[in-house]
């Protein structure tokens, strides 16, 4: 079964959830299913092109078994259960991206709008290095504000974004235009 088709049959779409008129994208039955998950982490963990804006401070440039990403940052929380697998997988850290008031340490904000409320994202100001090459997990990309405020903070500490990485993109809400330049790999598009 292609990967898309796979996510697509096991997502269930509640309607009106959490708020009237939004139709919300439930993905815990595909992490819940052991090939499926698999697949997935194996579709995200995959391996990205060298990006020209990446500052030569890693080591292992151009070497066999480079993914093109010094590290994993996940977006809390399905965020989570996503970054730590395929960081796990591509052999390389993982690194939280969190609600507000979580983090103990000196950290970064960001407040951004989401398809439903407002809220604000933190990382602990020492958690990326300059040069560092990030890949961005999610499990969603709908209007696309949490990624972009995520890829602010990770652009703050000096890192750089090599990929943002979804499950699914809901298209119609315009996410991939607001990450531009920025290259989006999603594993379904709806
Ligand atoms: P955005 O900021 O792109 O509008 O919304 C994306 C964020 O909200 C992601 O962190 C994602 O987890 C959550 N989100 C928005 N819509 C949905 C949805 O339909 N299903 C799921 N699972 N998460 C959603």
């Amino acid at each position: 079964v292609p990967l898309d088709e796979l996510i697509s049959g096991l997502t269930v779409d509640v309607p009106d959830f959490p708020t009237p008129g939004v139709l919300f994208r439930d993905l815990t039955p595909v992490f819940a299913d052991g090939p499926a998950f698999r697949r997935v982490v194996e579709g995200l963990a995959a391996p990205v092109r060298e990006d020209p804006r990446a500052a030569v401070t890693h080591t292992d440039d151009g070497a066999a078994g480079d993914p093109g990403f010094d590290v994993v940052v996940g977006v809390e929380a399905r965020g989570f259960l996503l970054a730590a697998a395929v960081a796990l997988h591509a052999g390389v850290g993982v690194v939280p991206v969190r609600k507000a008031g979580k983090l103990p340490r000196e950290r970064v904000a960001a407040d951004y709008a989401l398809e439903y409320g407002t809220a604000s994202i933190e990382m602990h100001t020492d958690s990326l290095h300059a040069g560092q090459r990030v890949l961005l997990v999610d499990d969603v990309l709908a209007t696309g504000g949490t990624l972009a405020a995520a890829v602010a903070l990770v652009e703050e500490l000096g890192a750089v974004v090599t990929a943002v990485c979804v499950v699914v993109e809901l298209s119609a809400l315009g996410g991939r235009e607001r990450l531009v330049p920025h290259e989006v790999r999603a594993l379904w598009t709806t």
